[in-house]
């Protein structure tokens, strides 16, 4: 396989992705984007949870939901926050005047009370909580979002700003665990029938700093992660396309969702990363999608 700098060179020059000067901020071509609603589709026929409830988040969260989820914890070095002016005439004219001596302008912007989505599933936990206890039945929600991670990198399937279908599990334990285990399956069979060579392995979170090692070690011990492989920078490191966890009651204990019973609920969440997958698609089957196998595209655009 060629390396991950020409992979993106060739979906640059194919006109696939756009660049845009900063790494992994890209724009995405309509022939890029028919594929991501492709596989969009597919999820909700093949991958359909009967009586999930379907929500859509924008792409920013309240600064506070990042705060209290333990992100910053984690994932300090992933966490985008957004800033902005909130001055007077005065304070304007020194920001233009900064601008226009190509001084650093961005000490005049003030936080805000949001934060960007890192992952489609955060702002699902604080709104669960808000409604009370979940029945013993459980809970299923569909969610979707662009997500934020402060990761520049040249590697096409790694971007700061990706999109992620979720499905996010709130329940007892075992169900819960079942549900994580069954979508690790389904999400075999799933992207295997698209074509794709797919290998699914325990993984873990890239928590932050030394007491992150600790962190990772204990989440793979416990097998709470597991990743959905496929090659597509490099058949050495092939890339997790979609990621099944169980988070125990580790949300739950944070927001405090409770069952029914009062007991702690637990949670899991099944993310389908659109991007990555749409990549990994133009890479083992060629970047002129008319030209894909049959059964691929019957797959992703039926009728
Ligand atoms: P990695 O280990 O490669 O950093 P991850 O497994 O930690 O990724 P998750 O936090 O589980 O990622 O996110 C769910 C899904 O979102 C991943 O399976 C992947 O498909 C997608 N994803 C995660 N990070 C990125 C990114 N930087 N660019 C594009 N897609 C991403
Ligand atoms: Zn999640």
């Amino acid at each position: 396989m060629p390396t991950e700098n020409s992979f993106r060179d060739t979906l640059f020059d194919a006109g696939l992705l756009i660049a845009s000067g900063v790494d992994g901020i890209y724009g995405r071509s309509g022939e890029f984007e028919s594929v991501v609603d492709g596989i969009d589709g597919l999820i909700s026929r093949d991958g359909g949870m009967p009586g999930a409830e379907v929500v859509r988040f924008p792409p920013a969260m309240p600064r506070s939901v990042m705060e209290t989820s333990g992100y910053l914890k984690g994932f300090p070095h992933l966490a985008g926050t957004v800033h902005c002016f909130c001055g007077d005439d005065r304070a304007h004219k020194k920001l233009l005047q900064c601008l226009e001596a190509g001084e650093d302008w961005t000490a005049q912007q003030q936080s805000v009370d949001l934060a960007l989505t890192p992952a489609a599933c955060y702002p699902v936990y604080p709104m669960m909580a808000l409604r009370g206890p979940v029945s013993a039945a459980g809970h299923i929600v569909d969610v979707s979002s662009y997500c934020f991670r402060h990761e520049p990198s040249v590697e096409p399937t790694r971007m700061q700003m990706f999109r992620m279908r979720e499905f996010v599990c709130i329940g007892a334990p075992a169900s819960v665990l079942a549900f994580r285990d069954m979508w690790s399956e389904r999400g075999r069979v799933l992207i295997g029938a698209l074509g794709l060579p797919v290998a699914i392995d325990v993984a873990n979170d890239p928590f932050f700093g030394r007491g992150g090692k600790i962190m990772a070690e204990s989440q793979r011990d416990q097998a709470l992660k597991y990743e959905l492989l496929v090659p597509v920078n490099s058949t050495e490191s092939p890339t997790a396309c979609l990621s099944f966890n169980y988070h125990m009651d580790h949300f739950s204990e944070i927001w405090d969702l409770r069952m029914e019973d009062g007991s702690l609920a637990h949670t899991a969440c099944v993310g389908f990363g659109f991007e990555r997958l749409t990549l990994a698609l133009f890479r083992h089957h060629g970047l002129d999608r008319s030209a894909w196998p049959q059964h691929v595209k019957t797959a992703l655009w039926p009728s």
